[in-house]
């Protein structure tokens, strides 16, 4: 499968309907053609898309049970909105992508960032492990802070990070209704493989970490020396992400919304290092092509 690398390649494989139908086939019959009713392996494509049994006539749409199903734009233009979105270092908003490809319609704009947004949590990736730091924080509202402190129209996230020799790893964020035991357990355990060192402030909510079979180390400020910051990896993700929030969404979220895009900053975050803005283009029309049609009702409901 080729990648475009740049803006150049991207032009030239995807000027036509046709060639992204091609491009999609691949990851939507990836062991090849088959006719479901007579089972032959040739087939020819009309102009609307649909593939033609050789054999039986039978007739099978390339975007049918993928998310790219049903839609009322060119698949030329989601793949740009795609491309945009992964191309620029901080996504880009419902608005930007709206002038960007000259849409008509913001909701449509903001409708198909929803659905590439449900496309950046692979069903295969790993847990973090190693070291890793974990606190909470509140996000939205006009003030962010810790728990406890003016929580009003907040919502609560905890967030995990990696810390390397150098600099930190992977993270992973999720909303919690609260920073009980019993949702940071949940996170954690989710998230976080066994026998890793977690790293926490000496909140009660941690306390049973050692028990679920993780090493615990509390950080107190007592120990610090001057100047020395408490989870000083977490607290940088968390003010990054709000600063995210606040940049490329303008804090234009509803609390409804909010998990999704806390997995585009994760997708983000966690593929900053990549130099294939490309790859990051295939792997989302590979998940789009594996990811059962989201309707724009079951986006708004939420
Ligand atoms: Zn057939």
């Amino acid at each position: 499968m080729r990648i475009p690398e740049n803006q150049i390649e991207f032009e030239k494989m995807f000027t036509t309907e046709e060639q992204c139908l091609d491009y999609l086939k691949e990851f939507r019959f990836p062991k090849g053609y088959l006719c479901r009713k007579c089972q032959h392996n040739e087939y020819w494509l009309n102009k609307r898309g649909i593939m033609v049994c050789k054999n039986c006539k039978s007739e099978l749409s390339i975007t049918s049970g993928t998310i790219f199903h049903r839609s009322k734009l060119p698949l030329v233009v989601i793949f740009r909105a795609i491309w945009w979105m992964v191309a620029q270092k901080n996504g880009v908003s419902a608005a930007g992508i709206q002038r960007v490809l000259g849409l008509g319609s913001y909701r449509t704009a903001w409708a198909w960032l929803h659905k590439f947004r449900r496309l950046m949590v692979f069903p295969s990736r790993n847990k973090l492990s190693g070291k890793i730091e974990v606190d909470e924080t509140f996000v939205g509202g006009k003030k962010s802070g810790k728990r406890g402190r003016g929580a009003e129209g907040k919502t609560l996230v905890v967030i995990a990070v990696e810390i390397l020799e150098k600099g930190t790893g992977r993270v992973r964020m999720s909303i919690i209704s609260d920073a009980s035991k019993k949702a940071l357990k949940k996170f954690i355990t989710e998230n976080i493989e066994t026998v890793s060192i977690i790293i926490t402030d000496g909140w009660k909510g941690y306390n049973g970490t050692s028990k679920n079979g993780y090493q615990h180390e509390i950080q107190n400020k007592t120990k610090l020396l001057d100047g020395e910051e408490i989870l000083p990896n977490v607290h940088r993700i968390a003010s990054l992400l709000k600063r995210w929030l606040l940049g490329t969404h303008q804090n234009y979220i509803g609390e409804e919304y909010l998990s999704y895009y806390l997995d585009e900053y994760t997708f983000r975050y966690n593929r900053r290092k990549s130099n294939s803005r490309g790859l990051l283009f295939q792997r989302l029309i590979e998940q789009g092509a594996l990811h059962e049609p989201v309707d724009y009702k079951s986006i708004k409901r939420m």
